[in-house]
């Protein structure tokens, strides 16, 4: 499948513009995704169709917590990722690509309309488990055949994207969950070998499109966990985003090429405290030893309105309309 975002250099070479990276490779070379090959001049996309994992999974599991609770959701993924993240908690899928993942079976697009319709109380499909920014053009065509069988699509992805590829995206995507890794450049380059800007910038134009977002960021013990970092994060999210943006703190535990011990409830705890000061709803994941920033509280009368426990929820104090049925709020969860 030719890839939507390249420019040719020269008679060898092609600029691929689907990420920041905008990786130049030579012919019969790879970009830094493994998964985009200069073919004499064409840039291909060798995984288009190719799944690794697929699951129907709690919408919770995302995570999204303001976006259709107690539903479930086809979940696929395909191999590779456009970041080397040093604690991947996906590595296997998102850090080895098959060496002939172009001659592994494709599932089409159609046939994920089928599978995700044969699954009765799915509400769409996420694309998930590894990054699906270099799955874009299955994406892209995966998600305008969901829509247009009134399903929805949501995306779980680290945000390296470009604007252009982004804004096609926007026209199907119904909800995303980003992960900000860290406020630091120097995390950005050194852990993850990205950069921060651009995916600030992504957050800003999903924000700015009306497309529902909630944001991950995993606190890895001394490196990302300083409360002088996590305090600037949390006043550029309540600023640039809205003080309503929803913020997950999830626990680290030891990955891929990282031994840093995983991150204690204290810190949880502290971060979650620290957050609570600027934004309305944050939560708790990846910690089953945490009985606080598990449940939706309404910012206004402060009624819970979604009990959970794990992944089960009940949803008590919201009307149809996703307000609190106490106070009759503004709409604070889409249901
Ligand atoms: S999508 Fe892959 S090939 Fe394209 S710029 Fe990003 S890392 Fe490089």
């Amino acid at each position: 499948m030719e890839s939507k975002f390249y420019i040719k250099l020269d008679n060898k070479t092609v600029e691929c513009q689907l990420c920041p990276h905008s990786c130049k490779i030579k012919n019969e070379r790879l970009g830094i995704c493994n998964t985009r090959i200069n073919r004499n001049g064409v840039l291909e996309s060798l995984n288009w169709g190719v799944i690794a994992s697929s699951a129907l999974d709690p919408i919770e599991k995302k995570p999204l917590y303001h976006f259709h609770p107690g539903k479930m959701i086809y979940s696929i993924g395909g191999f590779g990722c456009n970041l080397t993240c040093l604690f991947c908690q996906n590595f296997e899928i998102s850090q080895h690509v098959p060496h002939n993942v172009d001659k592994l079976r494709i599932v089409t697009p159609s046939e994920i309309v089928q599978k995700t319709k044969f699954h009765s109380n799915s509400i769409g499909v996420a694309y998930t488990y590894n990054e699906p920014t270099i799955w874009f053009e299955y994406m892209l065509e995966t998600a305008e055949k969901i829509k247009n069988e009134g399903l929805v699509n949501v995306m779980v992805s680290n945000g390296f994207i470009n604007p252009e590829p982004l804004k096609s995206l926007l026209n199907y995507i119904d909800a995303f969950n980003i992960d900000l890794k860290a406020f630091s450049s120097d995390f950005y380059e050194k852990i993850a070998k990205g950069r921060i800007e651009p995916i600030l910038n992504t957050l800003k134009m999903i924000r700015n499109s009306g497309k529902h977002l909630e944001l991950s960021f995993l606190v890895i013990p001394n490196l990302n966990d300083s409360v002088e970092e996590a305090t600037q994060m949390f006043q550029w999210i309540a600023k640039e985003l809205g003080e309503h943006t929803v913020l997950h703190i999830n626990a680290y535990h030891p990955a891929y090429l990282l031994n840093n011990q995983a991150t204690k409830l204290e810190t949880l705890k502290n971060l979650y405290n620290l957050a609570k000061e600027k934004l309305a709803h944050v939560y708790i994941g990846n910690s089953t030893n945490a009985d606080f920033g598990q449940n939706t509280i309404c910012p206004k009368c402060q009624s819970i309105l979604i009990k959970r426990n794990g992944f089960n929820t009940s949803t008590i104090g919201l009307n149809a309309q996703g307000k609190c049925t106490e106070c009759n709020s503004e709409p604070i969860v889409i249901v």
